[in-house]
Order: C-alpha cells, then structure tokens, then sequence
C-alpha cells in the first residue's frame, strides 16, 4: 500500500505533467511530393519531434511537442540560405504561419544546418511567432544531427549560442539563456552551444544549468520554463493528432497492411498519404516514396499495404539500431507518433542468426567512426 503510494507520487513529479504542448506544422516544397525524400522528410520530421522530447523530459522542460499537418507549397528544394531568404519573403508579405516551429525543408548542407530566430525578450513573441524553422536535410537523412531541431526549438524559446549573444537581452532570464562550447570538465558542448558534437553517457545532450553542464551562470531549463508559459498563450493547437494506424504482418500475402482509422470530415471521400522511411549510412535506399490511398465517401477506414519486398530492403540497409517508420497523414489528421514496422515483423530476417541485420559484425567499426565523429566539430546557426 505505502509502496502504490509512493509510486503514484513519482508519476505526478515525472516531469511532463506540467508540460505546455506545442505542434510543429511540417511544409514541403511541391518539387518533392513523389519522392522518396519526402517520406524522409516526414518521418525524420516524427523523430526530431521524439528525440526533442526525450531532452525536455528529461531536463524537466516544460515544452511537449506534437507533429501536426503536412503540407506543400511552391518554394524551391535549395538551399537552407535560399529557403531562408524565401521563408523571410513571405514572412514579410504576410502569410499566415503563427507558430515559430512550422518547419521548412531544405537541401544537404555542409554548413549550418538549421535556421531560427530568436526572442530577446517576452516583447519579442509574438513578433516571433510568425518566422518558421528552416532545417537542412541533414537533420532527417543522418542520425548525427538528430537534435539540431532540439537545438533550433531552444532558439525559438529565447536560447542563444553564447553569453556574447544574449548582449541584447531584456530581460534575466534572457541574459543567462546560452549556451556553452566548455559546459563542464570533460569540455562537452551543450545543446545549445552551435556545435552539434554532443558526447553523453545518457544519449542525450547536456544543457546549461543542469546536472553534467555546470560551467558558468547560464541555465536555459529556467528561460525554456519561463517562455513556455508565455508562448502557450500566444500559439493556438489544433488537435490534429487523430488519424490512427492500425499495423498487422499478413504472411500470407507477404505484406504489412495498415488500416488508417479518420475520425473528421467522414461523409466526404479524402485522400491519405502514408510515408516510410529509416535512416541509413551511404547511398542506399532509405525511404519509399509517399503511398496515396483514399478513404471513400462515409467510410471511417481506408488500408495501404506494403509488399515485405518494398519493405526488406529497408530492413536491410537500416543504420544500426534504426527502425523503419511509417507516418500516415490526411489533410486534417496525422497519427500522433511514428509506427516501427519492425515491431509488427517476425519474417525478416529470412536466415534470422544474429549476423546482418543486427549489425554485429559492423559496430566496431561504427564505434571508431563516432568516436571520430566527436571531433570533427561542425558549427550550426
Ligand atoms: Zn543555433
């Protein structure tokens, strides 16, 4: 009884309870909609969200992030200066984006891999409110920079790069929302600091002011707490998260079905676009290009099936540890997180003994890579 008790205590401590959801819009240029980047896009889009979270939970930042809609619009698939200038374009004419984490997609970048503004003060918000996020390609197709969304969701709260950079701050909490390249003895570089050289024992970045990231004043958990509040007001939800996909492994047809559940808009027929992809190290195949199927005019349900012979290929060239994903969107519904096909197979591996597939043989050699990776320091914006 006691024990329960004590249990029940955690559980409301743990951290999300007070957490302010925000969505994160994804727009996509037209140029791509056929493509197999597209489902890169979208799924990787589902991760950078998961893995965010993993850093706010854990941080206890009170910022709870949803996938949202998925649309396409006339801008061209360049690069993330280009889609920048051209985001800032319709910023200027006055489009009608009201929420700092709608993101655009923009090609493979050797530079900066993600673009945001920052507020300096709480004046700035809702100013801020109307300028997306640009990430670069990077961020979707290569695990390295799996929190450079993270990253550019912290500069949207009010986080900088470095003390340098809060110069023009209103306000305290602004003034110590930075990051550090040294953020304790061992020099890690924080979430925040511009470099996406993170190096954990927990798998997650550190972030200044907190356990493991003690080096000077900073602390960005207390501005994140602190613009939370404030940005929750200002940016409206609109609880889109209700499609849901329902997967089963028919052996028989040697494919997954997935049955799509709607819940809007019933009476009309509506199209679906469903997207799979994994991650991958190289030039393979990484992804399908989106599958369309329709629900029809007072039906609830549609299905899409992928042939295990579309899907094994993934399976196959998969990064370590890497699950492939499916994400199922409508016009007005998405599921509220990404199914791992892998959870519904019992067929793949055909000759299931340990060797490819679980990359045994290969992990030393991807230790030596990431522990090379650590210091090779990339710089992002
Ligand atoms: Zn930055």
């Amino acid at each position: 009884m006691q024990k329960k008790k004590l249990c029940l205590l955690l559980a409301m401590f743990a951290g999300t309870v007070n957490a302010a959801d925000f969505e994160s819009p994804l727009i996509l240029p037209s140029e791509i909609s056929h493509k197999a980047i597209a489902s890169q896009w979208v799924v990787g889009h589902y991760q950078n969200i998961e893995q965010a979270n993993k850093v706010w939970d854990h941080y206890k930042v009170d910022i709870h992030l949803l996938p949202a809609t998925v649309t396409y619009f006339d801008y061209p698939y360049a690069t993330i200066e280009e889609v920048s200038d051209e985001v800032e374009q319709m910023v200027a004419s006055g489009s009608t984006i009201n929420n700092t984490l709608t993101t655009f997609a923009s090609q493979i970048s050797h530079t900066t891999k993600g673009h945001a503004q920052s507020p300096m003060g709480d004046d700035d918000l809702i100013l801020m409110n109307k300028v997306p996020l640009v990430l670069s390609e990077d961020t979707v197709i290569n695990k390295r920079y799996q929190f450079v969304y993270a990253h550019e969701v912290g500069h949207t709260f009010g986080a900088k790069h470095t003390q340098e950079n809060t110069v023009g701050s209103t306000e305290e909490l602004f003034k110590n929302g930075y990051g550090t390249k040294q953020c304790n003895v061992e020099g890690t570089t924080s979430l925040m600091s511009g470099f996406t050289s993170y190096n954990s024992a927990i798998g997650l970045p550190f972030i200044n002011g907190q356990a493991g990231c003690d080096q000077g004043t900073a602390d960005v958990v207390k501005l994140l707490n602190h613009t939370a509040v404030k940005k929750e007001n200002i940016t409206p939800l609109t609880g889109v998260q209700t499609l849901v996909a329902s997967t089963r492994e028919d052996i028989n047809a040697q494919q997954f079905e997935v049955t799509l559940t709607r819940s809007k808009d019933i009476d009309n027929a509506q199209p679906a676009t469903v997207y799979v992809a994994t991650k991958v190290k190289g030039d393979k195949t990484a992804a399908l290009a989106p599958k369309n199927v329709e629900f029809a005019a007072g039906s609830k349900t549609a299905v899409v099936t992928l042939p295990f012979d579309q899907v094994y290929p993934l399976f196959d060239n998969a990064d370590t540890k890497q699950g492939t994903y499916l994400v199922a969107v409508t016009e007005d519904e998405v599921i509220p997180t990404s199914v791992n096909l892998l959870d519904y197979n019992t067929q793949w591996p055909k000759n299931n003994n340990g060797g490819e597939g679980s990359g045994g043989s290969l992990s030393l050699f991807w230790m030596m890579m990431m522990s090379l990776a650590v210091y090779s320091r990339r710089k992002l914006v």
